[in-house]
């Protein structure tokens, strides 16, 4: 793409303020952290309830980003730029989406449905891959910001587009609608994912299938209310010659209809019929799921006119699809992007910004790539474009595998080439990994899976997953919570409540949250060691720990005179001006705190002293999630707000004031004063179930299944022989035990994992590194994933169980659990 910026004036209905001269564009970027911004990209700055790119403009002018679509011109980059000043910057990004998407005229599928889109539009691109040079969405692009940064990725080469949709509530689809503009329909199934959005069913269908509101075809399962929706549909949206291409297990009315379905094994053998004639197609998966799915795929196929021999020696090379990117550990400290199942040009984009993301400092950049298929360019130029890209993304080293890369090695300044992954296999003793960061992206046919086992540091299988997206998403929801101007500090202390310190805090400051708070000194030094920048609260500094907490430029809480004058004492010793420290009252909790008789103590003692600035002076409620203790809350505040004036008066000083922690934000909205304590909200978990169905799990805490036997009726399992079966029994046995933080409680047939979507009970007493279930009804095998808790169960039904709370649960969690992020 190339595109004079003040053309897009009308477009955006913008006002220009800049240079005269005319500007050329060449990519559009949201996201202030990527490499790929440079003095050609417009950055279109999204302003959402909760996060503001307006305040990353300054650093990424410094970084040469020359063209900003801005809702405002912050003061400090006034003249600095040029800038397209709009109403509303998500919509200018719709806007330009729609735009760019009609200055082309291919056939479009639009994919929209409760569950099986981003599956469904991975299986016909690489169905439909052998014919046609298709742009589709990267991941599981389908959001109102998602949607229009796949669209803009077409270009001229591309001459069939897939694009999923989806929407949480209403009036979001029309949006998605003017981006997209199908002319194919696909409408996978229909669950009821996202229905908080939605008065009914019928109101969610009805509002997906706008989505269709101009395409020739709709492809569908057939069922009663969803014609009932199509038919309204067609009445308020008519369209000459629309077709309906429908196919159904019961309704043999449908133009595809299902005559057999039998699995064996691993595989489904479907028997359908079309035009008169019947066929059979064999789908390799055994779930209802996949096999809608592939049906779905089937119609679109026939659609397309692939005769059944086609179409059925393509299906059954289909194969699961991997929607995210993973990090995982790896030899030598290494850290591993793994990718290894695709290979397109615009997922580089997005797989190199989050590599990005996760680097470690020091640690060398390396990707290694297959070669790149169905981009549309010639090969010349999507090597040099990979070139430039990777270039631009400062990687230190490029493996190239496969024949085309191999032959386009000259284009890359520090390339090595293999012919194939077996090669490179060969030569992998050579290559020396240590200390980098290695994003691993590849097409299916090569294989790169063995490359991430030869990576990956073998550890056992036990794992908590920690999905960042998830604690992104629970941020935004609490910030949206606050009143414009109040701060936010997240608490990470206990590594971030067992999920991880380093890597949750590097994502808050990416999200400009304004202060981390640590229980304890050595915390927040590693913390700094690891790069933080933001300013770190620690609650429970000892007074030994003073000496680094000031070398580290930690903040330490003061809850007592003694500690007052222990500090205070050092801090004259080293010659300290206004070094930051934060007055805890006790106004209750009884815990930490300055109580009400030593407030005037306190005063003298800070009067006239320039060696430290009271940079916030703080309180902890002892009861914010239990309506049965809300007066004893308001009297908290109330003597908060009585000893926190006193000090600022008599002290003539104005610090940030902050009493409230998750529980006390959903149920305290007028104590929020300056700022807010974050904790286990942004983890996923709220002591308040009404509000527990807005917030995303984060740690999912994963095994496998080590081994599986069948015992007779009568014997019994594990120490002490706590589990006696009572019938034939088939018993899994996975390796996780107290000494990883599940509790002797949890066995005994009160707790239960997951396998399979299933329960399964935990029979017998949980052992120190063991536990063993019962999976007498599960189609299960040595090796299959174990969920021990994330969605089901999830640790506030464990904590029930074993009467505690989520807390304690989560930061049981043994560090010898390791910890994947992703996203
Ligand atoms: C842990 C802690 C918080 C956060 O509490 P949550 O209930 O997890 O939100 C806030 N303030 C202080 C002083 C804390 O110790």
């Amino acid at each position: 793409m190339s595109i004079n910026l003040k053309s897009l004036i009308p477009v955006f209905d913008a006002e220009w303020i800049g240079s005269n001269t005319d500007v050329f564009i060449d990519h559009i970027s949201i996201d202030s952290r990527s490499l790929q911004n440079g003095s050609k990209t417009l950055f279109i700055a999204l302003s959402g309830s909760n996060n503001d790119a307006h305040l990353y403009i300054e650093e990424l002018i410094e970084k040469g980003v020359q063209n900003f679509a801005v809702q405002y011109i912050p003061e400090s980059v006034k003249g600095k730029a040029n800038f397209l000043v709009v109403k509303n910057t998500l919509n200018a990004l719709q806007q330009f989406a729609s735009y760019y998407r009609d200055l082309f005229d291919f056939p479009i599928i639009g994919l929209t449905g409760s569950n099986g889109k981003t599956i469904v539009k991975e299986w016909l691109n690489f169905l439909l891959s052998p014919d046609y040079n298709i742009i589709r969405s990267p991941k599981s692009y389908n959001s109102q910001v998602g949607v229009p940064l796949s669209v803009i990725a077409i270009n001229e080469k591309h001459n069939l587009g897939i694009f999923e949709a989806g929407i949480s509530t209403v009036n979001e689809m029309e949006k998605l609608e003017k981006i997209i503009k199908p002319n194919i329909g696909v409408l996978t199934s229909i669950g009821s994912a996202h229905d908080e959005g939605f008065e009914n069913l019928e109101q969610k269908i009805k509002e997906k299938l706008l989505l269709f509101k101009n395409t020739n075809v709709i492809i569908y399962q057939k069922n009663e209310l969803v014609d009932k929706c199509l038919a309204d549909f067609s009445a308020e949206n008519p369209i000459p010659d629309r077709t309906f291409f429908s196919w159904s297990f019961k309704d043999n009315s449908a133009d595809v209809f299902i005559l057999k379905k039998e699995t064996k094994n691993e595989l489904t053998i479907i028997q359908y019929q079309y035009e008169d004639k019947a066929s059979d197609l064999e789908i390799p998966f055994n779930d209802s799921a996949s096999v809608e799915n592939a049906i779905s795929c089937l119609l679109v196929l026939l659609y397309f006119k692939y005769d059944s021999k086609t179409i059925q020696n393509r299906v059954q090379m289909l194969y699961p699809v991997q929607m995210r990117l993973e990090v995982k550990n790896g030899i030598n400290n290494c850290s591993i992007i793994d990718d290894s199942y695709s290979s397109d040009f615009q997922s580089l984009k997005i797989a190199l910004d989050f590599l990005e993301s996760q680097q470690k400092k020091n640690a060398t950049k390396t990707v290694i790539l297959s070669d790149i298929f169905q981009s549309g360019f010639s090969n010349e130029e999507l090597y040099s474009k990979v070139s430039q890209l990777v270039s631009a993304n400062k990687i230190n080293r490029v493996i190239g595998i496969g024949p085309t890369i191999s032959s386009f090695k000259d284009k890359f300044s520090n390339c090595i080439a293999f012919q194939d992954t077996a090669s490179f296999i060969e030569a992998f003793e050579s290559l020396n990994f240590s200390n980098e960061t290695i994003l691993i992206k590849g097409a299916r046919s090569f294989q790169f899976e063995e490359i991430v086992s030869l990576l990956e540091e073998k550890t056992h299988e036990t794992v908590l997953e920690i999905n960042l997206d998830s604690i992104s998403h629970n941020l935004n929801y609490y910030k949206s919570k606050l009143a414009d101007d109040v701060k936010i500090m997240v608490m990470v202390k206990a590594f971030g409540y067992g999920n991880g310190g380093l890597e949750i805090a590097k994502l808050l400051e990416h999200h400009k949250v304004d202060y981390l708070g640590v229980a304890f000194a050595d915390e927040g030094i590693s913390l700094k060691n690891g790069g933080i920048k933001l300013p770190i609260m620690v609650l429970n500094p000892e007074s030994t720990s003073f000496p680094s907490i000031i070398q580290y430029k930690l903040e330490p809480e003061i809850y007592s005179l003694k500690g007052l004058n222990a500090f205070l004492k050092i801090a004259k010793e080293k010659n300290l001006k206004d070094f930051p420290i934060h007055i805890k009252m006790d106004t209750g909790m009884h815990r930490l705190g300055f109580e009400e008789n030593t407030i005037d103590e306190l005063i003298q003692t800070l009067k006239n002293n320039s060696s430290v600035r009271v940079q916030s002076i703080l309180s902890h409620l002892a009861t914010s999630d239990d309506p049965k203790h809300f007066g004893f809350v308001e009297k908290q505040i109330g003597l908060f707000e009585k000893l926190s004036s006193k000090l600022m008066s008599e002290l003539n000083i104005n610090p940030i004031r902050h009493i409230l922690n998750t529980s006390g934000i959903s149920n305290f909205p007028n104590a929020q004063y300056n700022m807010v304590r974050l904790g286990i909200g942004l983890y996923g978990v709220s002591n308040d179930s009404s509000e527990q169905k807005y917030l995303e799990n984060v740690g999912t805490l994963k095994s496998i299944i080590s081994q599986i036997r069948t015992i007779p009726s009568g014997d019994s399992v594990g120490y002490g022989r706590r589990f006696m079966a009572e019938k034939e029994t088939k018993i899994a046995t996975i390796p996780i035990g107290y000494a990883d933080g599940i509790s002797r409680l949890w066995g005994n047939e009160i707790g239960f994992v997951t396998i399979k979507n299933q329960k399964a009970n935990i029979v017998g007493s949980v052992c120190m590194d063991m536990l063993m279930v019962d999976v007498s009804n599960i189609n299960c095998k040595e090796g299959d994933s174990v969920i021990i808790f994330g969605e089901s169960p999830t640790v506030i039904e464990m904590a029930e169980a074993l009467k505690t709370i989520p807390y304690e649960i989560m930061t049981s969690i043994s560090q010898r659990v390791k910890r994947v992020f992703f996203r």
